[in-house]
């Protein structure tokens, strides 16, 4: 019998990023994860001023700075106020589709531990038949956690305003191993990579210096992406995101192009941003010399951190890579092992390939 681990030495990653609770803004778990992978492969382990971890590689040239860059934060809510009876009301961080919030599994993180709690909805029982059609708006959902009252969710429980509430959610492997199903594979997909890349190349070695960067607050505005390229002044910008798979019924091949287990994808276009054309150029003659398969993506929507990237200072050649993604912002997404691994392996191809010369190149406008 072979185990997850011997099957895909990422599984055991994956399902640690998957399971932490990491809401925008609170963080904390998933960073410690990320701390613990690299505080042997780095040079230096450092926050920006809200959160964002930034580890330094050095490798045999100061310059050109590459910096790596997937999101730490999931979505999540945070309790607005406690009613009389002491049920949850919340506002939510990032996008969430009002049909996910209901029916589902939470954990409040209160200063005491977590505390579990669910979206209940009026039974189908006591329903007129035009109730059961439609859609519950998130202003009239909540969240029970068997409080008696407020004094009760307050004092016994420990809830109080301002308090991150995550997605309950477990990693599982499914289709025989092949496929992962958990939360928040935006962006611990990302993550995984970055951590992993960045321990290949302490192994390889490489032309330049790179900063792997787990960001905060990218669901409500690429807030740590921000922060922490203005602190590292990266030559190169290298986003790691979920990507948006369309290969299950209802979406179109024109709403997104992704398929799980073909590879990672490439961003040719989203709302945040256009990539550097000569680094895509770069990106796709790699994957080609590497025999990788690589899907392209143009939506119409999304956005990611690369675009904080690329605008910081006075611009930054940058591309956003992806692991193809399935449900994304929901409590239960879907990736392929396969796509992980190879978005791993082609992304620290790329990072060694990217010397002075030829960062030099990405950088000419004719
Ligand atoms: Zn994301």
């Amino acid at each position: 019998m072979t185990t997850e681990a011997e099957r895909d030495p990422n599984a055991g990653l994956l399902e640690r990023l998957s399971n932490a609770y990491g809401p925008t803004g609170f963080e904390g778990p998933v960073r410690a994860i990320v701390r613990e992978e690299l505080a042997t492969v780095a040079d230096s382990l450092e926050t920006d001023g809200v959160g964002s971890l930034i580890a330094r590689l050095d490798g045999s040239a100061e310059r050109p700075r590459i910096m790596l860059a997937a999101h730490m934060d999931e979505l999540g809510l945070l309790v607005r106020r406690i009613t009389s009876e002491g049920y949850l009301k919340f506002q939510p961080l990032g996008g969430w589709l009002d049909q996910s919030l209901i029916n589902q599994r939470w954990v409040v993180l209160t200063r005491n531990g977590p505390v579990p709690g669910v979206t209940g909805i009026k039974t189908v029982h006591v329903m007129t038949p035009e109730d059961r059609g439609k859609v519950f708006k998130r202003d009239d959902i909540f969240i029970d956690v068997g409080a008696r009252d407020r004094e009760d969710a307050e004092q016994r429980l420990g809830i109080r305003p301002g308090d991150a509430i995550a997605p309950d959610s477990r990693f599982e492997a499914m289709a025989g191993g092949d496929l992962y199903l958990g939360k928040a594979w935006d962006d611990r997909a990302g993550v995984a990579v970055m951590v992993r890349v960045l321990q290949a190349l302490r192994e390889a070695g490489h032309p330049n210096t790179v900063y792997g960067v787990a960001t905060v607050q990218e669901e409500v505005g690429l807030r740590g992406a921000q922060t922490s390229a203005w602190e590292v002044d990266p030559d190169v910008g290298i986003s790691l995101e979920s990507g948006v798979a369309a290969d299950y019924p209802g979406i179109t091949e024109d709403e997104a192009q992704e398929r799980l287990g073909e590879g990672p994808g490439l961003f040719l276009h989203d709302s945040s941003m256009l990539p550097n054309n000569r680094l895509r150029d770069v990106v796709v003659d790699l994957a080609r010399e590497l025999d990788i398969p690589l899907q392209f993506n143009v939506l119409a929507g999304y956005g990611q951190d690369g675009s904080a990237i690329q605008r910081t200072r006075a611009g930054t050649p940058t591309v956003n890579i992806t692991v193809p993604t399935r449900y994304l912002h929901s409590h239960n997404g879907v990736i392929h092992r396969d796509d992980v691994a190879r978005a791993i392996r082609l992304v620290t191809e790329l990072t060694r390939r990217l010397d002075a010369a030829a960062v030099q190149g990405l950088r000419r406008f004719d």
